[in-house]
């Protein structure tokens, strides 16, 4: 059967709510439409069961305490108010910060602004497979260190980053440990107790959830954890973040939670199958092609793959029927390859024609198998134009070969 166009691959991106969350949401926009912290009248306490029915369910997911999770507008503002709110709470203590190069620019971007405010910052290098060298980042911590900061799993790649052993380094040498989530959660197995994790960044609008809402989970016991507040007001979230709560967006991401802890087993086996299927049809029809990160530390949605001999944008535009990423970002005036591929010392050339396919819950072996054959097809009649991909194909060694461009 011919799937309906066009096609959605683009899960890290975002995903569309489930209809379970939106009919869970619905009722706390009229009918009850208390505010949670009016307390008292029974419309504020009915809010107010709500938020804390949503915190328990959120807590669940990733085996921590319903105290222990923070609401925020997202996952932007978990990641700003983790870091910036553990260097203004703990900076008696020092102001050395470890992080990695493929971060979220949520990540990188404000430990950036620290280091305007006299914070150092060691940006860690990953390997060729994406992820963080132990070694590395053990012998980077200094009596100075006050936190690492290293994502769960990445959104490009989809690759999964030791946690757990990050975790042992963490405790070993007193230093917090904040994880950007994002991708992690709802899709993989996070347990914060397992994964010695201080602080966790989490997004609703990447997990079936509504856009604009988040959280952040703060660690309360073993050790005790604090951030400074980076939004003040009425002291809401035990002071951590002010604001009246958004109430239909929290019961969405509380049912969003409850949600992906229920269909794990049964969605990753279904993700994994997909994904697979995916990569077998374009890689069995297609020399040249090459996966980025590590297949084995993986999460089960993600994709990303170079297709040598292409033009990027070419490909992209042979495929718009099909809503993908690719390694390109267009900045003002030229095309830079993305950052997480370089940093795993994909070339520029490889860089630009990668693209990310992003499977989500919603997604069916119908689409898998469209968007094979439309990217197969796609870069076989690319390459017949290409004179590189024949020089290559009759021996030619393209890196040897010397261009004359005058
Ligand atoms: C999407 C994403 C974010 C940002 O989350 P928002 O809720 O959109 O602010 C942060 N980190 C990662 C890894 C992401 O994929």
């Amino acid at each position: 059967m011919a799937p309906k166009l066009p096609i959605y691959m683009d899960n890290h991106a975002t995903t569309p709510v489930d209809p379970r969350v939106v009919e869970a949401m619905l009722p706390y926009f009229n009918e009850r439409f208390g505010n949670a912290a009016s307390r008292n009248h029974s419309f504020g306490w009915t809010a107010e069961e709500a938020v804390e029915n949503a915190r328990a369910q959120i807590a669940r997911l990733i085996n921590a305490t319903p105290k222990e999770i923070i609401f925020t507008s997202g996952a932007t503002e978990s990641d700003n108010l983790a870091i910036k709110g553990v260097a203004e709470m703990y900076r008696e203590k020092g102001n050395h910060i470890i992080t990695q190069a493929t971060e979220h620019k949520a990540v990188l971007d404000t430990c950036k602004r620290l280091e305007k405010y006299g914070f150092e910052v060691t940006y860690l290098p990953v390997e060729r497979d994406g992820r963080v060298n132990l070694d590395d980042l053990e012998r980077a911590i200094t009596p100075k260190t006050i936190l690492i900061t290293i994502m769960y799993a990445n959104n490009e790649i989809g690759v999964i980053q030791p946690v757990a052993e990050i975790g042992k380094i963490a405790q070993k040498h007193g230093v917090l440990f904040h994880t950007d989530g994002v991708q992690a959660v709802g899709k993989v197995p996070v347990d914060v107790q397992r994964d010695g994790i201080h602080l966790l960044s989490i997004s609703g609008h990447k997990i079936y959830g509504p856009k604009g809402v988040g959280a952040l989970y703060v660690r309360r016991k073993n050790p005790r954890v604090q951030v400074a507040a980076a939004i003040d007001g009425g002291g809401h979230e035990r002071g951590m973040r002010s604001g009246t709560l958004n109430v239909p967006g929290i019961v969405g991401l509380g049912k969003a939670c409850e949600l992906c802890q229920q269909e794990m087993p049964a969605e990753s086996a279904h993700m994994i199958a997909l994904r697979d299927r995916l990569q077998r049809a374009i890689m069995g029809s297609l020399d040249e092609v090459f996966v980025n990160g590590s297949l084995e530390h993986r999460l089960p949605n993600n994709l990303n793959i170079s297709f040598a001999y292409v033009e990027g944008e070419s490909l992209l535009m042979g495929i718009n029927d099909v809503a993908v990423s690719s390694g390109s970002a267009c900045t003002s005036a030229t095309l830079e390859p993305s950052y997480v591929l370089k940093a795993l010392g994909v070339g520029e050339d490889l860089a630009h024609t990668s693209i990310r396919f992003g499977l989500g819950r919603f997604n069916n072996e119908e689409e898998v198998d469209y968007v094979a054959q439309r990217v197969v097809e796609t870069v076989k009649r690319l390459r017949e134009l290409s004179p590189l991909y024949d020089l290559a194909k009759e021996g030619v060694d393209l890196s040897k070969m010397s261009w004359k461009t005058d």
